[in-house]
This record gives C-alpha cells, sequence and structure tokens, in this order.
C-alpha cells in the first residue's frame, strides 16, 4: 500500500470516529506513515517537538490511534513501540536489525490458533503474534559484512 493511501486511509477512520482533523493530530498521522515500522512516542516527539507539536499532544494522539486499531503496540518490543496497522487481521515480522515491520496474512497461523484453542476446550476471543528476528535484507547485510 502506497503511503499516501495510508494517509487517506487513516483520515477516512478518524473521520469515520468522529475525530476532528487537526493540524497537529494530522503531522502526528503522517510522521507515523512515514516511519513505516516500529517506533515509540518519544521518537515522534522528537521528530514533532521542533515544529511545535507538544509531548503530550503526541502521546494522546498516538493512545488515540492505538485505540481505534490504526496503530498496533509490538508486545514483543520493551520499549513500548508501535506500528501503522492495516484493517485486515494480520500479524507482524519484526526486524530487530532494521525496525521494519511487515504485516502478514496467514491462512495456516489462524486455523492454527483456533485448532490450540479448540483442543484445549477454549473458546478464543483475539490472539497476538509477533515473529521477531532479521529481514533479508539485514540477512544479507550480516552476511556481507563478514
Ligand atoms: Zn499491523
Ligand atoms: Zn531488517
Ligand atoms: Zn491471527
Amino acid at each position: 500500500m502506497a503511503i499516501d493511501d495510508t494517509d487517506l486511509r487513516i483520515r477516512d477512520q478518524l473521520s469515520e470516529h468522529g475525530v476532528r482533523d487537526t493540524a497537529q493530530r494530522r503531522a502526528v498521522v503522517d510522521e507515523a506513515v512515514r516511519r513505516r515500522g516500529r517506533f515509540t512516542a518519544n521518537d515522534i516527539v522528537a521528530e514533532l517537538a521542533p515544529h511545535g507539536v507538544g509531548r503530550a499532544t503526541v502521546f494522546r494522539t498516538v493512545d488515540l490511534l492505538a485505540e481505534l486499531g490504526i496503530l498496533a503496540r509490538l508486545h514483543s518490543d520493551s520499549h513500548h513501540a508501535y506500528t501503522v496497522c492495516g484493517t485486515e487481521h494480520h500479524h507482524h515480522l519484526i526486524c530487530e536489525g532494521c525496525d521494519t515491520v511487515e504485516e502478514i496474512v496467514s491462512d495456516s497461523a489462524e486455523k492454527l490458533v483456533t485448532r490450540i484453542a479448540e483442543d484445549a476446550g477454549f473458546q478464543p476471543r483475539e490472539h497476538l503474534l509477533e515473529i521477531v528476528g532479521l529481514c533479508r535484507a539485514c540477512q544479507a547485510a550480516a552476511q556481507g559484512g563478514r
């Protein structure tokens, strides 16, 4: 999905939820989308503070975006990192080398999760799956660096 599409899609989602489109909020969304990987609220504060967007606004906006499912909190990351998410159910491949986050949509993962729950007689409501490691580019860079 192109960056502009993501921006527009998020703007639509915000207006659907009756969230007013302010310049400051838009700056936070733009910055999150531009990063295309994992980032923390503090990363965005560092980027936007010189442009007059305050820390409190950034934290409030990040919370709001996470509440609406536009951002997902990455549970495997100890720094309270977030990433911008598509609307379809998916999971994340998180690269420790370059901080990219790739979305994976996997039927077999969904079936496996359902079967694990069923076998335990458990009624699942939701599940989380994050795979942390190195992306192709970072693997190649690690090999070339030897
Ligand atoms: Zn996601
Ligand atoms: Zn990488
Ligand atoms: Zn799933």
